[in-house]
């Protein structure tokens, strides 16, 4: 029991440099950068189907205001003969203008719309200009306190391994099927009739058992309570 103890120890060690790894500062940083990033392409990318949309628009209300215009021209080229001709060219051409203003005003909204998304569309990529270089920075640092820990988890891992073999089979197969679980430690010891984990009392019956096999599982929690 005592060299599972042992165990037990070390590779709480190796938990705890591992959880701190887990939890670095610096690679949360790194992969919020990198969620930021991928929101950041697909919004440049929906930005980029805008403004093609826009553009493609603003190509076809040219055209249209061009067709206009050289109806305009056209009808003022005419000569009326007669006073009623005349206005019904006066007429015809006061609705090419009303036309011609829709057009206007139609273009420059779009335009104003294409200059927005234009903007937006820098503005996201100044944004992921910076996500990038903050991306390079917090990878590096995050690198460095790994490169640090590095030479002791080594350390840590070789100990483990090596305490391993001085630990009897039965033992060390009981703990190792609770290794990957939530519970940890997993041996507890014995305290005041109690598990030493949960705390919950144990029935005078388990004692006995525990007196002589010096461990049991506890009912409540899960871990094996002992007792040397
Ligand atoms: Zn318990």
């Amino acid at each position: 029991m005592q060299e599972l103890l042992k165990y037990q120890e070390l590779d709480s060690k190796l938990r705890k440099l591992n959880g701190e790894i887990e939890n670095n500062q610096n690679r949360k940083k790194a992969n919020e950068m990198q969620q930021y990033m991928r929101e950041t392409q697909s919004k440049i990318i929906s930005l980029d189907e805008s403004a093609a949309v826009l553009v493609a628009n603003l190509n076809k209300l040219k055209t249209e205001y061009n067709a206009v215009i050289s109806k305009i021209e056209q009808l003022s080229k005419v000569e009326a003969e007669k006073a009623e001709d005349l206005e019904k060219i006066e007429n015809e051409l006061s609705k090419l203008y009303d036309a011609l203003s829709k057009i206007e005003r139609d273009l420059a909204n779009m335009q104003n719309k294409l200059v927005s998304v234009n903007k937006e569309f820098e503005n996201y990529m100044k944004n992921a200009k910076t996500a990038k270089s903050n991306l390079v920075y917090y990878k590096q640092e995050f690198e460095k306190s790994k490169a640090e820990v590095a030479p002791k988890l080594d350390e840590l891992g070789k100990a483990l391994a090596e305490q391993k073999t001085k630990v009897g089979p039965e033992l060390m197969s009981k703990y190792l099927a609770k290794a990957e679980g939530r519970i940890f430690p997993i041996f507890v010891p014995f305290v005041n009739d109690r598990c030493g984990g949960c705390h919950m009392e144990i029935p005078a019956g388990k004692i006995k058992e525990l007196n002589a096999k010096h461990y049991i599982e506890c009912e409540n929690c899960g871990r094996y309570i002992y007792k040397i």
